[in-house]
């Protein structure tokens, strides 16, 4: 049979992965796939010492202590599993859930709540403007019936990192319970747990820890998450029920996700090697800033104003020459060795390129290069700018 040229090359295995400039899944280190490759019993109690050593390390993380009340509850399944866990958990049946919106992960909690049939209301800006406390005030003010309040710390729609800490003190005020889903910030971003008022915390493996997919994560003020107590509507997402397993035989109540748990193991010792969150967020924005300059260099514009802009993953508009399909520019870079991200809104054509995962400065200026190259070869004419706009240190 004839084979094509392709499928000829497409038989020959690389040991390289192409590399992910995404939300996530992230390129991670060797190490932490290598720590793939072993089976753990999941009641054996070596197992079950990480499990542990993982919630305290996440606390440690998180820059808060079990003396001060906080714990950690693992939860099966990607991210959402982990955002839907808390809202389906906590919300008390006559309670009521404002959702604050800039973004299409904030829509995905508005989903969950109409799919839970959870009494809420929503108050939405636009993606790229950053959520107005006061706004938010004055609606906890005229509906006392809101018990829980959540929003979305970086929303990795367009990369606009929300003022999470301000909010909470707004919530805590009119003493609110709070809910944060930090997916692509925690670990990278510091978050003052505390001062933000943060009840509830809400991450996933696979992000700025740079582990793989298989797990989310909730920091929670312990005494909140019990008094939840007959509130959860799933049984597999019952958080305090997980909760309860993790502090009475140190399990999963279902299936663990091993493979994931050991190589977060690896990328937790990663991260404290690399200086913790710290040096990571460091090296995130030196990556975010040469990837912007290099990309307005080229004449490609960035979505976000400056001031709201995160280090973690970075909108750019089409280029407005008709000759440009995000298919094409899409299969080129690929074709080359990197893996970027469609847009995520519905009001401008974007593109989005990530700054997070097991990447460096060098790769940057790779796909820096790669897309200049196909910028040359589908013929694109950009506007070049004659000067570059300052970045702020962000
Ligand atoms: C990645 C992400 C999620 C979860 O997405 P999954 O695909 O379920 O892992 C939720 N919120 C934000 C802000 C995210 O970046």
């Amino acid at each position: 049979m004839f084979e094509s040229e392709q499928m000829k090359n497409r038989a020959i295995p690389t040991a390289k992965d192409k590399t992910l400039f995404t939300p996530g899944p992230l390129t991670t280190s060797l190490n932490v796939k290598q720590a793939m490759l072993r089976d753990a019993g999941s009641w054996h109690f070596e197992f079950n010492e990480i499990v542990a050593q993982i919630r305290e390390d996440l606390l440690d993380l998180a820059g808060v202590a079990k003396a001060d009340g906080y714990t950690t509850v693992l939860m099966q399944g990607s991210g959402s599993f982990g955002v839907e866990s808390v809202i389906g958990s906590v919300v008390p049946p006559d309670g009521k859930l404002l959702i604050v919106a800039n973004g299409a992960y904030g829509d995905r909690m508005v989903k969950m709540a109409e799919r839970l049939r959870l009494r809420h209301r929503v108050l939405r800006f636009p993606e790229n403007v950053t959520p107005d406390p006061s706004e938010i005030d004055r609606l906890l003010l005229e509906d006392p019936e809101v018990s829980d309040v959540a929003g979305v710390h970086c929303e990795t729609s367009t990369g606009i990192e929300n003022p999470i800490t301000e909010i909470g003190r707004v919530v805590k005020a009119r003493g609110k319970i709070y809910i944060v889903d930090a997916m692509s910030s925690f670990g990278a971003l510091p978050i003052p747990l505390k001062n933000s008022g943060i009840d509830y915390l809400i991450s996933s493996a696979n992000k700025c820890i740079e582990g793989v997919p298989g797990f989310s994560f909730v920091i929670a003020r312990r005494d909140a998450l019990v008094a939840t107590e007959g509130s959860a509507r799933s049984l597999s997402l019952d958080l305090l029920a997980q909760l309860k397993g993790f502090e009475t035989n140190g399990q999963f109540r279902f299936t663990p996700p091993t493979h994931s748990i050991l190589a977060f193991e690896q990328a937790m010792r990663e991260l404290d090697d690399e200086g913790g969150i710290t040096a990571r967020c460091e090296r995130y924005r030196r990556i975010h800033k040469v990837l912007v300059s290099g990309m307005r260099r080229m004449g490609f514009r960035t979505y976000l104003p400056e001031e709201v802009q995160s280090c973690i993953i970075t909108s750019f508009y089409y280029p407005s020459d008709s000759k440009f399909s995000f298919p094409e520019f899409y299969q080129k870079l690929s074709e080359k060795g990197f893996i970027i991200y469609p847009g995520k809104i519905s009001q401008a054509d974007l593109f989005r390129i990530g700054s997070i995962g097991r990447i460096f400065e060098s790769d940057i200026r790779s796909l820096l290069a790669a897309i200049q190259e196909t910028v040359l070869e589908m013929e694109l004419c950009l506007e070049e700018h004659s000067f570059e706009p300052s970045l702020a240190a962000k």
